[in-house]
């Protein structure tokens, strides 16, 4: 979650994930679906206030390409809890494909498991599959990913997405970014927020006036 409140997906994305994927599971497969949360959200990430070192008694601010905070705080702790619950024989199957050969050497020595390896499907096997079945998101109409809406890893096509389709969201991160006290200003590795906003809006002119 970004807050209490605002879910921490692509908009578009959420909705796709409990008006279509889930129901499908349910009731097309039979198979339990369960949506989990952490406690923490990135608001609490985003204000954590930095305890020991040089920035102490800074708030963290934007998560760190590479090292995301909220990977750590947000997305694996309500995971972690939830396998502890299972079977020690239990196995994680997750959607890497046979075209992704080093993400998949990491699977080897772990309980994890590639349905798509198994079935020797590619990145475009599984698109054209999930397109078959009217199962892909609709956030690749944008993009070639799937992150968070405020990730630090964001390609333009991302940023662009949010500022230009939910600007309400965008203008949080620079409602943020105006805060006191913060260690990380930048929501990418080079940029914060406002300055992602300038030369977005900029290219877009540009490539209008192109046009
Ligand atoms: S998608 Fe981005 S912001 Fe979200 S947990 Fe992963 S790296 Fe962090």
């Amino acid at each position: 979650m970004f807050d209490k409140d605002t879910s921490g997906e692509v908009p578009e994305h959420r909705d796709f994930v409990y008006d279509v994927l889930k129901p499908f599971c349910e009731k097309e497969m039979g198979i339990k679906f369960n949506i989990l949360h952490a406690s923490k959200t990135y608001d609490d990430v985003f204000h954590h206030i930095i305890v020991r070192g040089p920035h102490k008694g800074l708030k963290r601010g934007f998560a760190w390409p590479g090292m995301c905070a909220v990977n750590r705080d947000c997305k694996i702790p309500p995971i972690d809890k939830y396998k502890k619950g299972l079977s020690p024989n239990a196995v994680t199957y997750v959607g890497i494909a046979l075209d992704e050969p080093v993400r998949l050497a990491r699977l080897d020595g772990t309980n994890k498991i590639s349905l798509l390896e198994k079935y020797k499907l590619t990145e475009n096997d599984a698109t054209a599959l999930c397109a078959q079945y009217g199962l892909l998101s609709p956030i690749y109409g944008h993009c070639r990913r799937n992150g968070c809406w405020f990730c630090p890893n964001a390609s333009d096509a991302e940023l662009r997405h949010i500022l230009t389709h939910h600007p309400k969201l965008f203008e949080q991160l620079l409602q943020w970014e105006q805060e006191d006290n913060l260690f990380h200003r930048r929501i990418t590795r080079t940029e914060t927020p406002s300055e992602v906003k300038a030369r977005l809006l900029a290219d877009h002119r540009v490539g209008c006036s192109i046009s």
